[in-house]
């Protein structure tokens, strides 16, 4: 059904595949296991001989509609749905990588990824080196003969750069490694990685693709190789697979992607455009605005710039702490991507455990505030944020 149909079509049809009973919306299938014709159908699926559904650590019906519809708006091959965002990440590199290989990663990654990184993927003789996002010697020189992937989450968390993801697809492919690239921030309907020759996909699903803070979960696309045989593989074994509830849950978010994050970019947009001329605030970061240091990469790269704003306000983490505690709209929670605006402390929350020169020299000062930017009336988020930037001590 894919091959001619355009993204807003796909984000509300693709995948669903209706039973006997000519359902209009999506079913949850909330089974665990599934009942064969005979004793030889069951030898046969069972064998591999045979298609069909044997048990849902394996495969649902529901979770599968949510693959095929991810996998085509990502325009991958194959998509293969998990518990959270984590697991995707697990999944991937325990199931395509062994001990003695390496990861160049971004530094500026996921709190948990690098925890996953450093202290359970190294246990199991995988090492990691990481290189500043944006600093393409700086990538070539950290690859080695043993280097399998290259991993990255563009725009960053929380200062928003912008990584080349088809320069370093480039140099993960002339060293013989694989470029995967955490879409959280852009999803697909913002940005698409594979086109630009990233290998491999990878989703929290939690954020922008539920949209609304309900459900923990995640995906990884790709050819059909790495993620329908590797990364399915070590799922349907190691069991951290996407419950059918959650599936049917994400798969309403997708069919309202693509507004909701235009919505989000404009929001967003606006308000940077607005704090980057307040008097009390040093610094805005933002790729939708022109003295972003990857603004034009980020205009040809991106569809739009994403709900997340960073600033740095004057007086450190004394005014920082009073604006976010002034705020009545914004929710104070280091969550992203729902239809809630929220507003955090980096330096003392999400980035709170980083060695503080090495938090400086990475840019996270005291003064930084991170916005995720919801789909509340713009006017409202700026009275609020303007409340806070006045207060007094
Ligand atoms: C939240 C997040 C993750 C982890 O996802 P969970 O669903 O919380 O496991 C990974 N990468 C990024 C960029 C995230 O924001």
């Amino acid at each position: 059904m894919n091959d001619d149909l355009h993204f807003d079509t796909l984000a509300v049809r693709g995948g669903q595949h209706r039973t006997n009973e000519g359902e209009h919306a999506e079913p949850i299938f909330t089974t665990s296991s599934y009942v064969f014709a005979s004793a030889s159908e069951a030898a046969a699926r069972f064998a591999g001989a045979a298609p069909g559904n044997i048990y849902s650590r394996f495969t649902n019906p529901t979770v599968r509609t949510f693959e095929e519809r991810l996998a085509a708006l990502e325009g991958g091959e194959r998509c293969v749905a998990t518990a959270s965002g984590m697991a995707a990440i697990l999944s991937t590199c325990v199931s395509l990588l062994q001990a003695g290989d390496h990861i160049v990663s971004s530094r500026a990654i996921f709190g948990s990824t690098v925890v996953l990184f450093d202290k359970y993927l190294s246990r199991l003789g995988i090492q990691v080196s990481y290189v500043d996002l944006t600093d393409l010697a700086a990538w070539e020189a950290a690859v080695r003969p043993e280097t399998r992937l290259l991993f990255l989450e563009t725009p960053s968390n929380p200062l928003t750069e912008v990584a080349d993801i088809r320069a370093l697809a480039d140099l993960a492919h002339r060293h013989g490694a694989w470029l995967a690239v955490d879409n959280c921030f852009c999803t697909p309907a913002l940005q698409r990685p594979l086109a630009l020759g990233a290998d491999l996909v990878i989703h929290s699903a939690t954020k922008y693709i539920d949209g609304q803070g309900r459900c923990v979960g995640g995906a990884v696309v790709g050819p059909q190789d790495l993620v329908g045989e590797g990364v399915f593989g070590f799922i349907r074994t190691a069991g951290p697979s996407m419950s059918p509830f959650n599936a049917w849950v994400f798969l309403k978010g997708l069919e309202t992607l693509r507004l909701r994050m235009q919505a989000h970019s404009a929001n967003a947009l606006a308000l940077a455009r607005w704090l980057e001329g307040h008097p009390e605030v040093a610094r805005v970061h933002y790729p939708g605005l022109e003295s972003h240091p990857q603004h034009d990469l980020a205009r040809r790269q991106q569809d739009g710039f994403g709900g997340i704003v960073a600033f740095e306000v004057k007086g450190g983490r004394e005014a920082a702490w009073r604006l976010i505690d002034t705020t009545r709209v914004f929710s104070i929670t280091a969550n992203l991507g729902d239809a809630k605006s929220t507003i955090t402390h980096p330096a003392s929350t999400t980035h709170g455990r980083m060695d503080p020169e090495a938090r400086a020299r990475a840019g996270i000062t005291e003064g930084l505030v991170r916005l995720s930017v919801g789909l509340e009336d713009v006017a409202d988020l700026q009275a609020d944020l303007e409340r806070g930037l006045r207060a007094k001590p």
